[in-house]
């Protein structure tokens, strides 16, 4: 194909959350997202069918991780538990990714917090968990989103070395900095200097290109595609600062304003984003389109911006706006990004 707008849709397939299912057990994880949401929405979803007639592809990023084990006993409990459902959604065409959080229990409070600061945790704790989804599933797990977003150089370098090919979770433009505070319970991240198109990293910096000359990273980075409307990249500044409780992120929203919703996102609050595709296959040139969501955003649930219709929706008008401009569509698993060269800047 000449002219092509790729999709990938990842799904970080978290546990349900509270500001989203009612009625969660105290004691254990609930997965009536996973189990009944995804099957549901790859009903609902099929026909919105590419260039070449095949049904949406999603990457599904699994949760195997020190919380997890600490939950079932092992990293990849969930992999076991739900072996042949995974395997499923495999042969029906998707990948089988890898989704590890940071959660880390405090020993003294039994507060889960997610670690950001203990580097040696963090690259043990992939190693063993990758070790564990390996015995368990052979040769998945190839593409990664981090949880919260969450990298830095020893956890992309890591992920490298043990042979992942695709990391996607990239939020152009976004920096939340940690707090000096141990337990750190929102997501931070620092995705400030990264381009709005797939890259190969500097060795030295994961969130940037390589420049000429400079040792660079052979794990690819595909971030999600985000606006850069400054309108909506200023209101998410002023959400982010409201939240942060700190004016620089409006500051920062100013400089590189950037703005984003999960493919399940409310349709007008995805307008932005599909505007700012618009503008790129305006001019002709193959894009990829990387997104992603969680599988409670797909249940009937109590949140007011994220529904499975919204998904199909927000789907459909991707398609349309491809055929608007004449381009062909294709769906690919995150790892296929590796054998697209034209879309890797
Ligand atoms: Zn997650």
């Amino acid at each position: 194909m000449s002219q092509t707008l790729y999709i990938v849709i990842g799904c970080d397939t978290d546990p349900d959350r509270k500001d989203f299912i009612d009625n969660l057990p105290a004691d254990t994880l609930s997965w009536r997202g996973m189990l009944e949401g995804i099957p549901m929405m790859k009903e609902r979803i099929a026909k919105n069918v590419d260039s070449s007639g095949k049904e949406p592809i999603l990457t599904w990023c699994l949760r195997v991780d020190e919380q997890i084990k600490s939950y079932y006993g092992r990293y990849a409990s969930i992999l076991a538990l739900h072996r042949n459902f995974f395997l499923e959604l495999e042969n029906s065409g998707d990948e089988l990714a890898w989704h590890p959080h940071f959660w880390r229990k405090d020993a003294g409070s039994g507060q889960w917090y997610q670690e950001c600061h203990d580097v040696d945790w963090q690259v043990d704790m992939l190693k063993q968990a990758h070790a564990d989804y390996q015995s368990e599933l052979q040769g998945r797990g190839k593409s990664v989103r981090m949880g919260w977003d969450y990298h830095n150089n020893d956890t992309f370098t890591t992920l490298q070395n043990l042979g992942v090919l695709v990391d996607f979770s990239a939020i152009p433009g976004m920096r939340i900095d940690s707090s000096a505070d141990k337990l750190n319970t929102f997501n931070s991240f620092d995705w400030e200097k990264t381009p709005n198109h797939p890259y190969y990293p500097a060795s030295s910096d994961y969130s940037r290109e390589a420049k000429d000359g400079e040792k660079t990273s052979t794990l690819i980075e595909a971030p999600n595609f985000v606006s850069e409307s400054l309108f909506w990249g200023t209101v998410r500044g002023m959400v982010m600062a409201k939240k942060m409780k700190s004016l620089g992120q409006v500051f920062r929203a100013i400089r590189r304003p950037t703005y984003w919703i999960n493919i399940t996102g409310d349709p007008p609050l995805a307008r932005p984003v599909l505007r700012q595709l618009e503008k790129r296959l305006a001019k002709k040139e193959s894009v990829l389109f990387v997104s992603y969501f969680h599988p409670d955003e797909l249940l009937p649930n109590k949140h007011k911006l994220y529904s499975l219709e919204n998904m199909d929706t927000n789907l459909t008008a991707l398609l349309q706006l491809a055929k608007k401009y004449g381009i062909g569509v294709k769906y690919l698993k995150a790892s296929d990004i590796i054998n697209t060269p034209s879309i890797i800047q």
